[in-house]
């Protein structure tokens, strides 16, 4: 579980309204037939007007309502959600968390997430089950391994452990890998042991909680239909629900980034793409870390209730839709039988897809608009949830007061105008591919 935060994030406390959990209300709540629980968070009636309204009550949403709170003093905030929340991203994603990145920008910016990860549960009071239990990325050519080095040694430079295993040390955690497949024999991996898996439904839960017992208001099943302006400023938004007045709009729609920037005809250089995850039947605990193949996209760990969770590819075609297709699971199946041949005899028990925001050079957008009160916070491809601590906290610092964080300077919407791409996987400007 977390240590404690190493990260001094400033430090404004308020009494929270929502009820403390710890192993004594727990205790506590047992003899008294558990009728002592409350709710987690509030479900208000929209106030006319707010200072700061972000759209989107997923991951990054909600922790950027949560430090706004928290950190910047700013409470007279609405997190407005089409759905419930959790129903996005935030609560279908593969639940990874690490910060092995090679490049400048990204690298000290998930170290960033990874320290806040560290100290999230006691910071928010809710167990969002953190659990570092290392992600192997395996080698399969000289080549690969290379490489690997390089990002290891990017990584040490800036502070954050990594470990190049050779074959025997990848055998001895994970005995059951094909290490003499014929095509894709495994020569080793780079583990980063601080990484691994959060219960990604109770970040979203931790957050709002947070959010809510500050001041913010979080507003489910209120989807933003419309963006009103007036003299070129964002005056406020249409919704399900009427309309709601604001001071400063914050979009964090994730997967519809694009449709919600189009309502103030804002191009973006994002793609929404689909990507599926998939759970199979609970088996006796066998896969202790997060471990990636190295020769195709395959990555599965297992859950504590046994079921193996795992991904791959995005299914390669635009879509809004929150389901994939039939070929991109043969597609993934395939992946992980080449990596584990036992996998070929367990069960999936569910797949779901998600929408993902692909931008363009694979790297977020945490930035202010070219509308002076508009913020956006999009673009954050496969790799969103391991962010969510980091971008809630440098989106919140940049609506505050107005200036990027330091940290995630980097991610600014005209670095594709300036030629400034932070291109980590290093496939060009194809989205699908990042
Ligand atoms: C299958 C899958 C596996 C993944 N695996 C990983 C992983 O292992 N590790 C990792 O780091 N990342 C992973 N990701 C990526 C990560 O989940 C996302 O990048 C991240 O969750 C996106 O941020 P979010 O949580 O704010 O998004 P979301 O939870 O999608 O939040 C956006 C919210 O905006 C709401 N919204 C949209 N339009 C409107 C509107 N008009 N009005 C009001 N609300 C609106 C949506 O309903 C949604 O709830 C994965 C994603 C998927 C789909």
């Amino acid at each position: 579980m977390s240590k404690c935060n190493p990260v001094m994030i400033g430090a404004v406390h308020r009494d929270s309204i929502a009820m403390r959990y710890s192993a004594f209300s727990v205790f506590l709540n047992a003899l008294r037939g558990n009728k002592g629980w409350t709710p987690a968070w509030r479900s208000p009636v929209p106030k006319n007007h707010y200072d700061v309204i972000i759209v989107g009550g997923g991951g990054h949403g909600l922790a950027t309502a949560y430090y706004l709170a928290k950190e910047f003093g700013v409470t007279n905030v609405a997190v407005l959600e089409k759905g419930y929340v959790g129903s996005g991203n935030v609560g279908r994603n593969t639940t990874i968390i690490r910060s092995n990145y090679l490049l400048q920008g990204n690298n000290p910016f998930y170290e960033l997430s990874m320290k806040l990860w560290e100290g999230l549960e006691q910071d928010f009071n809710f167990n969002a089950m953190v659990s570092q239990r290392g992600v192997l990325n395996l080698y399969h050519s000289d080549a690969q391994r290379d490489a690997y080095t390089r990002r290891g040694n990017a990584m040490r430079l800036h502070g954050v452990d990594a470990d190049l295993l050779d074959r025997n040390a990848v055998r001895q955690l994970l005995p059951f890998l094909d290490f003499d497949n014929a095509r894709f024999p495994i020569q080793g991996a780079l583990m980063q042991r601080r990484g691994g898996t959060v219960r990604h439904d109770a970040v979203a839960w931790g957050y709002a909680r947070g959010a809510d017992s500050r001041g913010v208001d979080i507003i489910q099943n209120c989807e933003v239909t419309g963006i009103r302006r007036e003299n070129g400023r964002v005056v406020g938004v249409e919704t399900s629900q009427g309309f709601i007045g604001c001071g400063k709009l914050a979009l964090a729609a994730a997967g519809n980034s694009t449709t919600v920037a189009d309502m103030v005809d804002l191009k973006l250089p994002i793609e929404s793409h689909v990507l599926q995850a998939f759970v199979s039947e609970g088996l006796k605990p066998f896969i202790d870390n997060v471990v990636t193949f190295g020769a195709g996209h395959f990555y599965v760990s297992q859950s504590d209730k046994g079921g193996l969770v795992f991904g791959g590819d995005i299914d390669g075609y635009n879509s809004y839709a929150q389901r994939g297709n039939l070929a991109t699971v043969e597609h993934v199946a395939e992946a992980g039988v080449a990596m584990i041949p036992a996998l070929s005899r367990v069960r999936v028990l569910r797949a779901w897809g998600g929408v993902m925001d692909m931008s363009m050079d694979g790297s977020p957008i945490i930035d202010r608009t070219a509308i002076d009160n508009l913020y956006l916070n999009a673009g954050w491809c496969y790799g969103g949830f391991k962010a969510t601590p980091a971008s809630g906290f440098c989106y919140a610092h940049l609506i505050a007061k107005n200036e990027p964080h330091e940290t995630g300077r980097a991610f600014r919407l005209d670095r594709f105008a300036r030629g400034r791409m932070i291109d980590e996987k290093g496939v060009g400007s194809q989205p699908n591919l990042h």
